[in-house]
């Protein structure tokens, strides 16, 4: 059985960003996988798509993952299975939101997921706790993030859509699934960058390795310097810069990671901390959805 695209990827392009580096005028450009759908962040239908086909394949016609209340890989899991006509519950952490949906979970709702709240301490237990035991007869696993095999090497098919021409990849890191596939579909030429908006986020880096072929090979890194006071916080100079990037180039920005990552790279490139020759490459992951419903 066929999986149905809900995204439309002939939307993504590249954009160049002029005057970006203001001061040494590296090239930066812009892969703009937001385009692709309005809830389906582009990092996550491609981490999806692989378990969805994987599901369907072997005739699952129930689904279940996992996120927090405002986690954009629940809102494209919704979206993606609804449009395979599939069903699917979505594994909520922390109770209190049961009694009042937020935009993300009640949209997640309104395309038919059916949600389970659980607590902070159930939710650690995934898939082992007694509370999600019980919904997995007959079901998909889909972990937390899409972060498995399968949503490495779906994360990976972005790697076709950058030409060898740019020097570095810029990409935003929560689980690290996707910079994991992206890093091994890349060809050795090209350096990854990782920028993780969590305090203290290289702490990902022992679990980033244990999935990279060649983990040796120096083409990747991890940055935590852009966290800006930790994971989902938007302190106003993030917001007044998002928005000044907004008026110059016509490109939203979701706050919780590509705005890190694009304040951080242009603070870097101020600093001189590219060759003049690069051509940076910047991967817009999407998650807008975030943008009306954070904080
Ligand atoms: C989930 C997400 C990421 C991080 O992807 P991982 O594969 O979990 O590292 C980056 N950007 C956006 C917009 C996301 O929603």
């Amino acid at each position: 059985m066929a999986i149905i695209k809900p995204v439309d990827e002939s939307l993504i392009r590249i954009d160049a960003l002029p005057a970006f580096d203001p001061v040494h005028r590296v090239a930066v450009s812009m892969l703009r996988l937001d385009r692709m759908h309005p809830f389906i962040s582009g990092n996550k239908w491609y981490k999806l798509s692989l378990n969805l086909q994987t599901a369907l394949d072997a005739g699952y016609r129930r689904l279940l993952t996992f996120g927090g209340a405002y986690s954009n890989h629940l809102i494209a899991a919704a979206a993606a299975a609804q449009t395979n006509d599939l069903q699917i519950t979505g594994v909520v952490r922390g109770a209190e939101f049961a009694h009042r949906l937020n935009p993300v979970l009640q949209a997640c709702a309104d395309m038919g997921m059916q949600l389970a709240f659980v607590s902070r301490e159930e939710y650690d237990l995934r898939e082992k706790s007694a509370a999600v035991t019980n919904l997995l007869h007959n079901t998909y696993l889909i972990p937390e993030g899409g972060a498995n095999e399968a949503g490495r090497k779906g994360a990976g098919q972005i790697a076709s859509l950058i030409p060898g021409s740019f020097s570095h990849i810029c990409v935003s890191v929560g689980s690290g699934t996707t910079f994991e596939g992206l890093r091994n579909a890349l060809p050795a030429s090209q350096r990854l960058m990782g920028y993780v908006p969590i305090k203290g986020g290289r702490y990902l880096e022992t679990s980033v390795r244990s999935h990279l072929d060649a983990p040796d090979r120096d083409n990747w890194q991890l940055s935590d310097a852009w966290a800006m006071g930790g994971f989902g916080k938007c302190p106003p100079e993030l917001n007044a810069w998002m928005q000044s990037f907004n008026d110059q180039y016509g490109i939203e920005l979701d706050r919780v990671y590509t705005a890190k990552m694009m304040f951080g790279l242009q603070a870097e490139l101020t600093q001189g901390a590219f060759p003049v020759n690069a051509r940076i490459l910047c991967i817009h992951t999407g998650g807008l959805t975030g943008n009306v419903s954070n904080i």
